[in-house]
C-alpha cells in the first residue's frame, strides 16, 4: 500500500531490514536467505456472486512466512491496494513480531484484492466464505492461524470458522482469533493492539523522563488500534490526545479532543472529519503536529524521508505495521527520537490473538482482568528485552527489536536443522 507519489515495494524495505541486522548479527549467507524468503505462498482467484445476480473474480493470498518457531499467525486484509508483495512483508513482520514477544509461533499474513468500503455485507460474506474454502487445506489450528487485519474484523473470522468447520464436519474455533467471544474469542483481544501500544508507550515514557499525564498525542488513523490507544492513554495516563485522523482527513485542538466523543462521531458520520470545535487538518499535518508523542496507525509507507525531518514528536511509536521507510528511521534516530518500532508497539494484538487460541484449545475461559494483566507482562517484558538490547548494541530499538527477534528465528531454525 505504498503512497501514491513514490510507490515502494514494503518486501523490499522488509528484506533491506533483515540485512541491516544480519550484518549486525554476523549472519551467514545461506541463514539469511532464509529469512529473506517466504516459505510458501499461496494464491487464489475465485468468483463470488454480487447482489446484482453478476459474477467477479477476485485475487487473494495467504503467505506462510516462517513457521520454524509454531504454527504460522497473522492477520487477513481486505482492500483495493493488496498485492503480493505487500502480503509477503506483512508475512515477514508477523515472523519477527511473534518472536519478539516470544510467543510460539512463526509468521504469516493474508489479503484479497477488494474494496470492502463498497460491498455490502452479502458480497463481503459470499467473498470471505470463497476465500476461506480456497486457502482451508492450508490453514488450522496446528498449521495457520488468520486472525483480524486492515478492513477486517470479528465478523469475518466468524465467517471463516464456520466455513472451516462446515468442511470438517465438527467447529474448529481454534482456526482463527479475533473471534466473537460467544463462538470462543477472548475478552480483551478487541483492543489488544491498542492497549499493547499504551503499555509500551508508558514504559518507554518511564525511560525517557516524560510525564503523560497532560503529555499531547497526535494519531494517524482512527481505526481499531488508533482509538483503542488513544482512550486508554487519556483515561488511564491522563495524555491530552491533540490530533486524528483517518482516510478522509484529519482534526486538530491544541485544548485536547474527547477520544470517546470522537470515537462516537465517527460511528455516526462514517469520518472524524467535521467533529465539531477541532480544526480540519490533512492526514500529513497528522504527522507533522507539535505532539510528544505521535502514534502512526494506518497504513505503511507514511513516515518518508520527506517528511521525516518534519517530525516532532519525542516518542513515535508504530501502531501501524511498516508505516516508516528504513530511510526515515535514520532521520528520527539523527533526531534523537524514539522509535517504538511496529512489531514491537503493535505485537498486542497477537499476544491476546495467542491467548485466544490457548483459551480454544483449552476449551477453558479466562476473565478480562486476567488477559489484561497477562498481556501487561508480555508487552513490559518486551520493551524492556528490546531497550536492553539496544543499549548493549547502541542501536535504536528498531533494529535492537529485530536482532532480538531474527536471533530467536535463527536458533530455533539450526537447532531443528536444516531437512533433510
Ligand atoms: N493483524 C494483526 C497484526 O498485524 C493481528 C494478527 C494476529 O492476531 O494474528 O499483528
Amino acid at each position: 500500500m505504498a503512497n501514491t507519489e513514490s510507490p515502494i515495494n514494503p518486501f523490499e524495505t522488509a528484506k533491506q531490514q533483515v540485512d541491516i541486522v544480519a550484518d549486525l548479527i554476523g549472519l551467514e549467507g545461506g541463514i539469511r536467505e532464509v529469512l529473506k524468503h517466504p516459505k510458501r505462498e499461496l494464491t487464489v482467484n475465485f468468483p463470488v456472486r454480487m447482489d446484482d445476480g453478476s459474477y467477479r473474480v477476485y485475487t487473494g493470498y495467504r503467505v506462510q512466512y516462517n513457521m520454524a518457531r509454531g504454527p504460522c499467525k497473522g492477520g487477513i486484509r481486505y482492500h483495493p491496494q493488496v498485492s503480493l508483495d505487500e502480503v509477503r512483508a506483512l508475512a515477514a513482520w508477523m515472523t519477527w513480531k511473534c518472536a519478539v514477544v516470544n510467543i510460539p509461533y512463526g509468521g504469516a499474513k493474508g489479503g484479497v484484492i477488494c474494496d470492502p468500503k463498497h460491498m455490502s455485507k452479502g458480497e463481503l460474506e459470499r467473498l470471505t466464505r470463497r476465500y476461506a474454502s480456497e486457502i482451508a487445506a492450508f490453514i488450522g489450528p496446528e498449521m495457520d492461524i488468520p486472525a483480524p487485519d486492515v478492513y477486517t474484523d470479528s465478523q469475518t473470522m466468524a465467517w471463516i470458522m464456520d466455513t472451516y468447520s462446515m468442511q470438517k464436519g465438527y467447529s474448529v474455533p481454534g482456526v482463527v482469533t479475533g473471534k466473537p467471544i460467544s463462538l470462543g474469542g477472548s475478552e480483551g483481544r478487541g483492543e489488544a493492539t491498542g492497549r499493547g501500544c499504551a503499555y509500551v508507550i508508558r514504559e518507554s515514557a518511564k525511560d525517557l523522563g516524560l510525564h503523560l499525564k497532560n503529555a499531547s498525542v497526535a494519531i494517524q488513523g482512527f481505526g481499531n488500534a488508533g482509538s483503542v490507544a488513544a482512550n486508554i492513554l487519556a483515561d488511564e495516563q491522563g495524555a491530552k490526545i491533540v490530533a486524528v485522523s483517518d482516510s478522509r482527513g484529519g482534526i486538530y485542538n491544541a485544548g485536547g479532543l474527547n477520544p470517546h466523543a470522537v470515537e462516537e462521531f465517527k460511528k455516526k458520520s462514517g469520518s472524524v472529519v467535521g467533529f465539531p470545535g477541532a480544526k480540519a487538518i490533512s492526514n500529513e499535518e497528522v504527522l507533522e503536529t507539535p505532539a510528544d508523542i505521535l502514534i502512526p496507525a494506518a497504513l505503511e509507507n507514511q513516515i518518508t524521508k520527506k517528511n521525516a525531518d518534519k517530525i516532532r514528536a519525542k516518542i513515535v511509536a508504530e501502531a501501524a505495521n511498516g508505516p516508516t521507510l528504513p530511510e526515515a528511521d535514520t532521520v528520527l534516530f539523527q533526531k534523537k527520537i524514539t522509535v517504538l518500532p511496529d512489531i514491537l508497539a503493535n505485537a498486542g494484538g497477537v499476544t491476546v490473538s495467542y491467548f485466544e487460541w490457548a483459551q480454544d484449545i483449552q476449551g477453558f475461559f479466562w476473565p478480562l482482568a486476567e488477559v489484561n494483566s497477562r498481556l501487561e507482562r508480555v508487552m513490559v517484558q518486551s520493551y524492556n528485552d528490546v531497550h536492553r538490547v539496544a543499549g548493549e548494541r547502541k542501536v535504536h530499538h528498531r533494529t535492537a527489536a529485530y536482532a532480538l527477534a531474527i536471533q530467536r528465528v535463527v536458533d530455533a531454525i539450526r537447532i531443528r536443522g536444516i531437512y533433510p
